[in-house]
């Protein structure tokens, strides 16, 4: 299905007027893969509920990827509850329609009760334990409430970006969608989490110039002897690793993913590559001068051999598996890398040496509209495997909620079934004793001001 295909489910107007004033055993907030795979557990159980969503079920896949977009996670990672992927290609990477397809497949298996085009616009506790909350169609309560919202919410850009000239288009990678989309002329992709790395590819295949700023994302290879890496990772228990069994906790869940792609049926992706081919990679963007010059730190080389020490690292950990277990897999020579930078000094670019600059600066949250004391400091939520310490309050899809699949296709079944064993055991009133709570301290629910801006559209 087309971005352009993707409309609003046909929800009778009077169905969106009757939700004022009513009431449910369970209202689910977001209505991406997250909160229907709560929705789908919930329905299975029989327990009476209702999905909330502000746009379209699984718009995020829709309306938020770029043109070329295809998974970095191969499909058999795809398993929504009751709905794995069974498609042709389990090994493959679906493209961004094949994705909202699958979707639309997952909606129409099991006819959640979902409402699309309303807001949840405020939650706050009622006496007597109970929900209430607000929408842009009227006021709802309900017994416990499944926060969905997503994890990757408030598009970040860095305020710096004022300081570039108007002449300068600038969007967030949420709104790239192609090349075409940008005047001619060389393109600065700030950011090498995934969406950076993959439109820094993108651009340069589509033969612009670019200039990438790099970070400390680390990356990962896609293939190594004989298989793919997260093959590999899965059997290693990799992916089911509860957060519970890190000393770090916090800073795994905080911590930027590995950059690899899915496109033309995966592949590396070798930034030293990229540079021998023409791309201009630089160190960390520092700051922007009063004329506009784009300022690199001299971290480049550190951020190239940082993340080739990680994807090594993890090369590593594979063979300790294989020889462990005695498994009969090809032997891969490690290659050398094949381009490193001259010298590690700062650079400089002038403004007009750039057309535009893609800001894959990350998301943040948004849940001023959650009137709970449930936040950290940073505006966290806190949670215990998406269990808050508000009685009938749970949040689903958060990256490394429990485990590393819990913010993606793989691991959110698993997360939906625990918590809606959490919403039943509430239901009877026999919540297991035991579960001890991280700190809820009151707190901003959102960033300094200063930390934000809206990116310029490329209009
Ligand atoms: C660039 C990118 C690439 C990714 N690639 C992969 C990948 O290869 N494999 C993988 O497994 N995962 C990947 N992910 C991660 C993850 O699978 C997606 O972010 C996915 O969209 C998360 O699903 P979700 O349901 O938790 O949240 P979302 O899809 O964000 O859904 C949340 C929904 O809540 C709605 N909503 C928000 N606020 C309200 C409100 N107040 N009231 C009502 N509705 C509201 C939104 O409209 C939205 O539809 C990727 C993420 C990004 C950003």
């Amino acid at each position: 299905m087309s971005p352009e295909a993707h409309h609003l489910r046909s929800v009778p107007d009077p169905v969106r007027a009757e939700l004022d004033g009513a009431h449910r055993s369970v209202v689910v907030v977001g209505g991406g893969q997250a909160g229907l795979s709560v929705s789908r557990v919930l329905a299975d159980r029989g327990i009476d509920h209702l999905v909330l969503e502000s746009k379209t079920a699984g718009h995020e896949w829709a309306d938020r990827r770029w043109d070329s977009f295809c998974l970095v996670t191969p499909n058999w990672q795809c398993a929504l509850p009751g709905f794995a992927y069974d498609g042709p290609d389990p090994d493959g990477f679906m493209v961004r329609e094949e994705i909202t397809e699958y979707l639309e497949k997952f909606v129409a298996s099991f006819d959640p009760p979902l409402v699309e085009g309303v807001r949840a616009t405020s939650l706050r506790a009622r006496a007597g334990g109970t929900f209430q909350l607000d929408t842009d169609r009227g006021t709802l309560t309900a017994d416990q409430v499944v926060v969905a919202t997503g994890p990757y919410q408030v598009p970040r850009t860095p305020r710096m970006a004022e300081r570039l000239p108007d002449s300068v288009v600038q969007l967030h990678s949420s709104q790239y969608r192609n090349a075409e989309q940008l005047p001619e002329g060389a393109v600065l992709v700030v950011g090498t989490g995934q969406s950076g790395c993959q439109i820094a590819e993108d651009l340069h295949l589509a033969g612009r110039t670019v200039h990438l700023a790099t970070g400390t994302a680390p990356r990962v290879a896609r293939f190594y002897r004989g298989r793919d890496c997260v093959a590999w990772l899965s059997d290693m228990g990799t992916y089911t690793k509860g957060i519970d069994a890190f000393a770090d906790a916090e800073a795994v869940r905080h911590k930027t993913n590995h950059y690899v792609t899915g496109r033309d049926g995966g592949r590396d992706i070798d930034l030293r590559r990229f540079a021998l081919e023409g791309m201009r990679l630089h160190g960390r963007l520092h700051r922007i001068g009063d004329d506009g010059a784009l300022h690199f730190g001299p971290e480049l080389r550190a951020n190239l051999d940082g993340a080739d020490a990680v994807a090594e690292g993890i090369k590593d950990s594979i063979d300790a598996y294989i020889e462990a277990n005695g498994i009969d897999a090809p032997v891969e020579e490690r290659r050398a890398p094949v381009w490193a930078p001259e010298r590690d000094a700062a650079e400089t670019v002038a403004a007009e040496d750039v057309v535009a600059v893609i800001w894959a600066t990350g998301y943040g949250r948004d849940d001023r509209w959650i009137e709970l004391p449930i936040f950290d400091g940073r505006g966290y939520p806190t949670h215990e495997r998406g269990v808050t310490s508000q009685p009938g309050l749970y949040f689903v899809g958060l990256p490394w909620q429990y485990t590393w699949g819990s913010g993606r296709f793989s691991g959110v079944a698993a997360d939906a079934e625990y918590l809606v064993d959490r919403i039943t055991e509430t239901r009877r009133g026999t919540v297991a004793d035991g579960l001890h709570w991280l700190a809820g301290t009151p707190s901003s629910t959102f960033p300094s001001d200063d930390d934000w801006v809206a990116p310029r559209s490329a209009s």
